[in-house]
């Protein structure tokens, strides 16, 4: 496999156009925002610990039946994925209140929910994700009713794979962020699964492990996201 041309650069990632047509390399920057790119700064190594931590989840998630677009990982940054066609919607699965949730709603942060909840963010980097739903998606044409059908299916089957998974390392998932993506014909979860899409507070102390640190500057972001490293290789 040949890695060839950049055709894209993100906040977090660079996308690499192979020798075969349908994969692409994913590299991870140490680079992090937050706030819709307000706040910028660097992680030390975050590249190396989310490439593994998110090869390690979709490895497992691929085991149990979650069709995703992981292939392998290359390299300390670099991981192959099958070429997706992105789904503009992006899939929040929360189980305990936080963030935009609680900011929304005027609710305190930390309350365990009675049942997990979805929600859909339409991708738009200038327009700050605003909240959409099933209608809009639909109207707009940005997915398809059995798209969004298998999105919601999927997201749910993660979220309960995930949790328990964590549950086991002493970890409490309190949210995610999912993107799919078309291959194919078929719906892959694509993207990544790390502390910058997650998040996640340990079960004893509640403490956060994930980007909130970062966003908050409560410190100790780098040492967070080695320990959630060591805990998903356990
Ligand atoms: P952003 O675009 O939000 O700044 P990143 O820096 O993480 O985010 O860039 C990665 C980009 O690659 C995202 O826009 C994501 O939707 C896209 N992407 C993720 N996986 C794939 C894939 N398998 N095929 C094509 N695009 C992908
Ligand atoms: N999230 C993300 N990318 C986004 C928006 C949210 O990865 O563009 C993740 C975020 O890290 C959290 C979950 O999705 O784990 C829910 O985020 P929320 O809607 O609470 O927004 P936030 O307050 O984090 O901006």
């Amino acid at each position: 496999m040949e890695k060839r041309e950049k055709i894209y650069e993100g906040k977090a990632k660079q996308l690499f156009t192979t020798d075969n047509p349908d994969l692409l390399v994913q590299y991870f920057k140490d680079e992090a925002t937050a706030f819709d790119g307000k706040k910028k700064g660097i992680i030390e190594e975050k590249g190396v610990l989310n490439n593994k931590i998110s090869s390690r989840i979709f490895e497992m998630l691929e085991k149990k039946g979650v069709k995703t677009h992981f292939v392998e990982r290359l390299s300390d940054r670099e991981m192959l994925v099958r070429k997706l066609r992105i789904i503009p919607v992006e899939v929040v699965i929360r189980n305990v209140a936080a963030g935009s949730l609680c900011k929304r709603l005027g609710i305190e942060e930390g309350m365990t929910l009675k049942e997990p909840t979805l929600e859909f963010f339409y991708k738009s980097d200038p327009l700050g994700d605003p909240m959409i739903n099933e209608y809009i998606a639909r109207a707009f044409g940005w997915a398809t009713d059995a798209e969004l059908g298998q999105m919601k299916e999927a997201a749910f089957r993660i979220n309960s794979i995930l949790s328990e998974f964590f549950s086991v390392r002493g970890i409490i998932l309190v949210d995610f962020k999912l993107e799919f993506g078309e291959h194919k014909g078929e719906v892959l979860l694509g993207d990544e699964i790390t502390p910058d899409g997650c998040r996640l507070w340990d079960k004893t102390t509640r403490e956060k492990m994930d980007k909130d640190r970062f966003r908050r500057d409560l410190g100790k972001v780098e040492e967070a996201y080695q320990e959630v490293l060591r805990k998903v290789m356990e």
